[in-house]
């Protein structure tokens, strides 16, 4: 989608610091990380929020977890744990409209979030 930041950095438009690739899904380093790990999983395919998705988004969603599940164990986290979150719309302080599955870890975090 044209003016979408993470179709950019998924086209090489933008640089992003790269970590994971598959057919589904990319993966990269947060420019402002919020823990020693915090990493952006994106579908390669344009999705604003989780309000559209639809039926044939399925197995992209799965991919999205199966490279959490992937990177974490990659970055040892496996053991200590780690967080997913997706934030949808204003009250959760989504800021690009195009869905990303936040994984943080390599801290102690607290719950419930802000
Ligand atoms: P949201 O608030 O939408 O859930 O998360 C957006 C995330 O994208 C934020 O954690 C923010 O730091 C990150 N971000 C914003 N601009 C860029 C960028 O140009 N490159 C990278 N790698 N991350 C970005
Ligand atoms: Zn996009």
């Amino acid at each position: 989608m044209l003016d979408c930041l993470f179709c950019k950095i998924r086209d090489g438009e933008i640089p992003g610091d790269i970590v994971y690739e598959n057919d589904y899904v990319l993966a990269f380093n947060d420019i402002n990380p919020v823990a020693p790990i915090h990493i952006l999983i994106i579908p390669k395919e344009h999705i604003s929020t989780l309000n559209d998705l639809e039926e044939n988004h399925t197995q992209t969603m799965g991919e999205l977890f199966l490279a959490a599940k992937s990177i974490a164990s990659k970055e040892g986290l496996s053991e200590s744990g780690y967080r997913t979150v997706f934030n949808c719309n204003e009250d959760a302080q989504q800021t690009v409209f195009h869905i990303h599955l936040h994984l943080i870890g390599g801290r102690k975090m607290t719950w419930p979030p802000g």
